[in-house]
């Protein structure tokens, strides 16, 4: 696991500034929520983290190696979206495990990663299931699966629990939470629902427009917004 530095972060799609010299400095194991209104930037945010993106200015580094020109591959990240986007045709053993075997990791190590992670997630009735026979909460246990068996440095969820009816939110969120502190994850975790913000993050960022308004822990956001727009945001209905 490792801490993520962004520093001076920008990105433009043409003419079109959608980041603003975003910096964050996020420790080793913390949980960051990040959250603003649509359009603001999240994702994009994500996908440069990620190298899905090319940022147009700034530097990322995770630990004290900058990443901006490490392909996305060798950056030791896994993201988890909110379209879980399984392989249909594979039971779910596969849709773990299908990363590993591309990168030559051997059938035997395979199997312990697989048993590993479907016993943390209590999903190990459902290795030989295919996605169609999954409910949506299912999938989700299955799509973290896919990005915890690479043990990666950090984490990215892009409104992973958006698709998922009420109950089945609470319940993802307790299990996020717990999966948090069994394994000290660093985690940027993107959400637009404040209560799942307020009970996971270990500091929340709020972002408006492409700038980001306010970085802090929940207790301060709640009760030190620093302006107008990140108390009206936390005291909004979701
Ligand atoms: P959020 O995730 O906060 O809803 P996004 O990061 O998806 O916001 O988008 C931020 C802004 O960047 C939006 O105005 C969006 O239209 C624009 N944008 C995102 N991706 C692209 C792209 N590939 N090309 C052009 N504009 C984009
Ligand atoms: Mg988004």
């Amino acid at each position: 696991m490792a801490s993520l530095t962004l520093d001076k972060v920008r990105k433009a799609f043409g003419p079109v500034e959608v980041l603003k010299e975003i910096n964050l400095a996020i420790e080793d194991g913390e949980f960051l929520v990040l959250v603003g209104p649509s359009g603001c930037g999240k994702s994009t945010l994500l996908n440069l983290i990620a190298g899905l993106e090319s940022s147009t200015g700034g530097e990322i580094r995770i630990g004290d190696r900058v990443i901006n020109d490490v392909h996305p591959k060798d950056r030791n990240i896994a993201m988890v979206f909110q379209s879980y986007a399984l392989y249909p045709n594979m039971t779910v053993r596969k849709n773990i495990t299908f990363g590993l075997e591309i990168r030559g990791v051997s059938a035997q190590e395979r199997d312990k990663a697989v048993a590993d992670v479907a016993k943390l997630l209590q999903i190990e009735p459902l290795l030989d299931r295919k996605p169609s026979q999954l409910s949506g909460g299912q999938r989700q246990r299955v799509a973290m699966g896919r990005a915890l068996v690479r043990d990666p440095d950090i984490f990215l969820f892009d409104e992973p629990l958006s698709n998922l009816d009420a109950k089945l939110r609470v319940d993802m969120r307790t299990e996020i939470k717990k999966l948090h502190q069994r394994l000290g994850s660093t985690i940027v975790y993107v959400t637009h629902d404040q209560i799942e913000a307020m009970t996971l993050a270990s500091r929340i960022a709020v972002m408006k427009g492409g700038i980001l308004q306010q970085f802090d822990t929940p207790q301060n956001i709640y009760e030190r917004p620093n302006n107008m727009f990140v108390a009206g945001f936390i005291g909004s209905p979701s």
